[in-house]
């Protein structure tokens, strides 16, 4: 450690306590001021974790993937610095470092493990010298703050590739997602070997390399792990798979959708331009794939789930595999989005040479952070909140609602502050018409309340049952007070069977879902009977705002992030 950087920690340390004080939120403040103290505070404490550091970067469902890793490494007995849902920017990845340092050079914890912005994951790379990177997907996401998908794609292909500041690390792909397999491909065809895998293969064939800077407990997993060598015994042997690129992806014809969905985007390869054409699409832009024109084609993935199961909004549950082997993982977590999460978060697992078994304890206890599928109680009643911040998220979360039986009372609040995106012409792009017929009453508001409400009277939801509150507390007293009238199911069932579009989709989801789990007729006409839920869907900065007014009200713990 360099003699000037331990009364910077203190200094920062200070001025975070300060800001606590005072009731600032901020916890990326102290990190904030200890970078622009010292510019390689980052790298010198990353430095002192005796495992290194891995990252996940992804447009949709960062926070989830690494809550699920964080969950399994956990398992596995691996003590973890770990950042926040959020603080996921410099700021934020320094405040963590640094709540973790200890005086002399130590640092609580073995493996760092950090959620980063899609847009900073080359400059943080740069700093924390990751041995894995994971990345999970690429969708259109907040426009006016990040330009097109094809920048971040670049930027990320100049982290990954030879020269670039993540070259030493191991790649995680999603297989699905044709823009971040092609990084993969990319990595390859530069015919470049990162150093870590040369080292890696030497000692698995029994010769031991003497690693210039890591402690002996990483050797032991290091020849665990012998990516190559365990795609050689188990794995769906791949031409195609290069060293040092491990790709998760699911493999299950019966959730592919009749069409492409409207927010699917990334669609073109990006070795010759030609559309891509799908054989199969999951979600969003996520499928099977191939070029026409050059013959490119989706990556067998390594780490893949099979039978997936979602069960509404509660739960999913799939098979995974993996070179170990095979198990069936029962996620707490809906929709088949977290079931890419939890691949990601496997695929991860299977690259630092964590068990299977580790691996499904960790997914399988993994729950819901805030906005992320969170239950709690308002005024009494059951409200789930389901963040949504762009079209493939939204698409997700209204396809688990239309899986959900019963007519929904929703309460929408859309806003447009910066951290949103201030053009929400996107809610155009999202799927509402999936819940034709299947909404009791929708509130909506935020800052572009009427506009939320005038999308929804335009998916065919009818306008009686639509609503502008603008005022966020004042609406979710509302929405939280509207209990559905009993017999909500039947007429559920008639008005999905009436409604003009979408509902073969809705209809065959719910009986798919149903066939499933024999079980579930009984639970879901108990269910019905009961109050039913309201589903809040907020975008980002709405979720902060309804977390703070929960909080406030002794309704939410604050300790959530
Ligand atoms: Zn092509």
């Amino acid at each position: 450690m360099s003699a000037t950087l331990g009364p910077k920690l203190a200094l920062a340390r200070a001025v975070g306590a300060v800001s606590r004080v005072r009731g600032g939120g901020g916890t990326s403040l102290p990190g904030k001021l200890l970078v622009r103290m010292d510019s390689s505070a980052i790298a010198e404490l990353a430095a002192r974790l005796p495992r290194g550091s891995v990252l996940v970067s992804a447009t949709n469902g960062k926070t989830t993937t690494a809550a699920m890793a964080a969950s399994i490494l956990e398992a596995a007995g691996i003590s973890l610095v770990h950042n926040q849902a959020g603080a996921n920017m410099a700021g934020g990845i320094a405040s963590t470092l640094l709540g973790a340092a200890g005086r002399s050079g130590t640092i609580a914890g073995e493996l760092g493990l950090f959620e980063v912005d899609e847009l900073w994951l080359d400059r943080l790379a740069g700093q924390l010298h990751p041995r894995v990177v994971v990345l999970a997907n690429l969708f259109r996401d907040q426009l006016d703050r990040y330009g097109e998908l094809e920048t971040i794609a670049e930027r990320w292909a100049g982290t990954v590739r030879a020269g670039g500041p993540a070259e030493r690390a191991r790649l995680v792909c999603n297989a699905d997602d044709p823009l971040v397999a092609d990084l993969g491909r990319e990595r390859a065809q530069s015919d470049y070997e990162p150093a870590d895998l040369k080292r890696e293969r030497a000692e698995v064939g029994g010769v031991p390399v003497q690693g210039d800077h890591e402690p002996a407990a990483f050797e032991l997993e290091q020849a665990e792990v012998g990516g190559e060598l365990a795609q050689d015994a188990h794995g769906p042997a791949d031409a195609h798979e290069p060293a040092g690129v491990l790709y998760f992806g699911v493999d299950d014809d019966s959730l592919a959708l009749a069409s492409m969905a409207h927010a699917a985007d990334a669609k073109h390869c990006r070795r010759c331009g030609a559309p891509y054409v799908f054989d199969a699409v999951y979600l969003g832009h996520l499928g099977h794939y191939h070029c026409e024109s050059c013959g490119q084609r989706r990556p067998s993935p390594t780490v893949l789930a099979r039978s997936v199961v979602l069960e509404g909004v509660r739960s999913a549950r799939f098979q995974l595999s993996t070179p170990d082997g095979e198990a069936e993982v029962k996620l707490a977590l809906p929709g088949l989005y977290n079931v890419y999460n939890a691949l990601a978060a496997a695929a991860l697992g299977v690259a630092l040479g964590i068990s299977l078994a580790d691996i499904v304890a960790g997914l399988e206890s993994t729950t819901a952070a805030f906005g992320r599928a969170e239950t709690v109680t308002v005024a009494g009643r059951e409200t789930r909140i389901l963040l949504v911040k762009n079209p493939a998220g939204a698409n997700e979360v209204l396809r688990t609602l239309a899986l959900e039986p019963g007519c929904h009372d929703l309460l929408g609040v859309l806003n447009d502050n910066t951290a949103d995106g201030h053009d929400v012409s996107w809610i155009w792009d999202a799927d509402f018409e999936l819940l034709v017929g299947r909404v009791r009453l929708a509130t909506c508001s935020g800052t572009r309340a009427p506009e939320l409400a005038l999308r929804l009277k335009y998916a065919g939801i009818e306008p009686e049952r639509i609503r502008v509150i603008d005022d966020l507390p004042h609406a979710l007293a509302a929405a939280t007070a509207e209990y559905p009238a009993s017999g909500g199911g039947r007429l559920a069932d008639n008005a999905a069977k009436q409604s003009p579009t979408g509902e073969g989709r809705l209809m065959v989801a719910e009986e798919s879902a149903a066939a499933g789990e024999q079980p579930r007729a009984e639970e879901s006409s108990s269910r019905l009977n009961r109050a039913a839920p309201l589903y809040v869907l907020p975008t980002y900065t709405a979720m902060l705002a309804l977390r703070e007014l929960l909080v406030r009200r002794g309704e939410a713990d604050s300790s959530w992030q």
